[in-house]
């Protein structure tokens, strides 16, 4: 028995080892039919790229010498895609019924172990970095995802992470049970500008790279089609939550749908905005003069919007009419859009890519959506000296796809090559 267990153990270290090709010291070359570099619309034919200690040697058209080459001639390279709208503790939830499952019904425990699965999911996908917006109610789980992922315990997608995000007392889930009975909530609430610093102050010495806020709240579309909201937080406490964020060089994501949680977000000068259904023009324009990104996660829109509609909110089918607007006025007014999916807020067996169609469908060309996860949203992150573009010295984040995906973004859902620093965690 004894034996038998052994000769189990070393058969499944062999089979990770070579799962992980590509491993420090060995040259290895990517033969690409086509290479999406990540810098403008043009493909480049037959290309190999040379990898090294996890990182892009060299840009060229032939192997060296000796190098373990991986065949990729009838696949189209682009740089690891980035998600910059995640939430790897969350299974999906439609309604409000879901969503509160989720956190009376499992520990924060059993959330952390589905999430590791969610990490090597978002990888397998193509997404070699993510920035994920949040744990609902899990705590400082993501953290310690994060930890796992760079300590090479599980694979899983470079993370920036959120942890527990902010709020207002009584404008977040879970809500409306009776007032006797403690119910967990999925944010951090506060109130007033002092306790908000602290919150910030909290988070980011637990671990958070981002604080993520919740602007706005309870939706209505207007008779002029204007979508209208209750903001959460004060002027005055998101100014104390962005100043001191960004005192401690940390920068701030807003959820924000509607008129008055983006323009109060804008004006206390947030980093991203986050689902911007309604984005008023004058909004838009300090957005782009100010270099505010904007994260419109369209997909999940579609996603809940008939759920909700059956549980009483029909404004999420209306929204998705106003949100394709704001998304081309926001093209229009050359405002930095950023692809992030709320994967999470749908189940995670859903590949977040479809977002690209949803980009295409909603006015943006192939090659821009695309962008959108490289170049555009590992400048958004801040590392855009490593990531986002193919280019010699940075990171070996490399995905592939069978076909052209400019001629068809749809393929973006079929990558079927992964590597991360040099990792091979896929291979057709
Ligand atoms: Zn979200």
């Amino acid at each position: 028995m004894r034996k038998n267990s052994w000769l189990i153990l070393l058969f499944i270290s062999i089979s990770f080892a070579s799962h992980l090709s590509g491993q420090a010291g060995k040259t290895v070359a990517l033969r690409c039919g086509n290479l999406f570099d990540g810098h403008g619309d043009a493909v480049r034919k037959n290309i190999v790229l040379v990898v090294a200690d996890g990182k892009i040697k060299s840009i060229s058209t032939a192997a060296p010498d000796g190098a373990e080459t991986i065949d990729l001639s009838t696949h189209t390279c682009l740089p690891g895609l980035i998600d910059t709208h995640t939430h790897i503790l969350l299974q999906g939830d439609i309604t409000a019924a879901d969503y509160d499952e989720q956190l009376l019904k499992q520990s924060p425990e059993y959330r952390t172990i589905l999430a590791t699965v969610n990490a090597r999911r978002a990888l397998e996908y193509g997404f070699t970095s993510i920035r994920d917006l949040e744990t609902e109610g899990a705590g400082y789980a993501d953290a310690d995802i994060k930890k796992a992922i760079n300590n090479g315990v599980i694979p899983g997608p470079r993370m920036q992470v959120a942890t527990r995000a902010l709020d207002v007392t009584g404008a977040y889930p879970l809500q409306g049970y009776a007032p006797n009975v403690p119910v967990p909530h999925g944010v951090q609430l506060v109130d007033g500008p002092d306790n908000a610093r602290q919150a910030v102050r909290e988070q980011i010495s637990h671990g958070a790279d981002w604080i993520k806020v919740y602007s706005d709240r309870t939706y209505r579309v207007r008779d002029d089609g204007v979508l209208d909201d209750i903001p959460t937080f004060t002027l005055d406490e998101l100014r104390a939550i962005v100043d001191e964020a960004h005192r401690e060089h940390h920068k701030v994501a807003s959820h924000a749908m509607a008129l008055n949680g983006v323009h109060n977000s804008v004006e206390a000068g947030v980093d991203t905005i986050e689902h911007g259904n309604y984005i008023a023009d004058e909004d838009l324009k300090t957005m782009a003069a100010r270099g505010i990104y904007y994260v419109p996660t369209i997909y999940v829109g579609e996603y809940v919007a008939q759920g909700r509609a059956a549980e009483g909110a029909p404004v999420w089918v209306k929204m998705i009419q106003i949100h394709e607007e704001t998304f081309r006025r926001a093209l229009k007014a050359g405002v930095k859009i950023a692809f992030g999916t709320d994967a999470g807020g749908f189940d995670w067996k859903v590949n977040p890519a479809k977002e690209f169609s949803s980009m295409v469908k909603f006015g943006m060309t192939p090659a821009q959506a695309i962008r959108s996860a490289t170049a555009t949203a590992s400048e958004l992150l801040g590392m855009q000296d490593s990531l986002g573009t193919i280019d010699a010295g940075k990171f070996a984040d490399i995905v592939a796809v069978p076909g052209d995906p400019l001629a068809d973004v749809s393929l973006m859902e079929k990558v079927d090559f992964v590597m991360k620093a040099g990792v091979v965690y896929r291979k057709p």
